[in-house]
């Protein structure tokens, strides 16, 4: 049974909710389109049930294959820095590598116009699918697929992030990107940053900031 039907009603209440919310601004998160999405996407829904009355811990939780559920923290973070620049987000085309679960695709869904994500793992995409469903997000595309070589058939977008942390940015990403466009990206290995990356008028990415972050390996090929 889906945590969302289960009995523990308290975990849908907004309270607990706002709560989350409010530590992720403690955390410095300022945008309020971001903060907002927060509080609308239900995180319990996304986590098994024995898992969900920590759902709304501001902490990564795991979602099976050896993956998780990005920290509420993290996932609020990317969204605010893939947010600057961008003048109608509502407009704006996102690709989001590595769905996992499906949490950051609909709090995404909920800021950027459109949002295709991609994951290796079929038995997630699945999952994701499952879990976007009851949400009713229009202008979310689910694709299974290895996003190293980002997602061609949505390309070219305003906006590419990543949700798994790659040792060096795959030339797909700045391909599919539009002029004037960032990729927000854990990179590194033991060492990661959460990296923002702007095309140039030249087709170069321009490193913009980066702040020490820990997300899972990124991988190739599909399972
Ligand atoms: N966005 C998720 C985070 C999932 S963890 C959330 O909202 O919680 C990162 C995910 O990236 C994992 O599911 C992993 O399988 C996936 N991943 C890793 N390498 C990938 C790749 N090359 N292509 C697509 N997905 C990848």
């Amino acid at each position: 049974m889906n945590a969302a039907h289960a009995p523990n009603a308290g975990l849908a209440s907004a309270r607990v909710r706002d709560r989350m919310v409010q530590r992720v601004r403690e955390l410095g998160v300022q945008d309020p389109r971001v903060l907002a999405a927060l509080a609308a996407v239900p995180r319990h829904a996304f986590v098994d049930d024995a898992l969900a009355s920590r759902a709304y811990e501001d902490t990564a939780l795991p979602i099976g294959h050896g993956q998780t559920i990005s920290q509420p923290y993290i996932v609020a973070r990317t969204a605010e820095l893939a947010l600057e620049g961008i003048a109608d987000p509502t407009r704006a085309r996102l690709l989001e590598i590595g769905t996992g679960c499906g949490y950051a695709a609909a709090v995404l869904a909920h800021v950027f116009g459109t949002v295709v994500t991609i994951e290796r793992i079929r038995a997630l995409h699945e999952r994701a699918r499952a879990n976007l469903r009851p949400l009713r997000l229009s202008n979310v595309r689910l694709l299974y697929g290895d996003g190293t070589a980002g997602a061609a058939a949505g390309a070219p977008y305003d906006v590419i992030v990543a949700a798994a942390a790659a040792e060096y940015v795959p030339p797909a990403w700045g391909e599919q990107l539009k002029s004037g466009g960032r990729i927000v990206a854990p990179i590194g290995g033991a060492q990661q940053s959460l990296t923002v990356l702007i095309k140039d008028e030249q087709g170069g990415l321009q490193r913009r900031s980066a702040e020490g972050v820990r997300f899972v390996p990124m991988r190739l090929g599909q399972e």
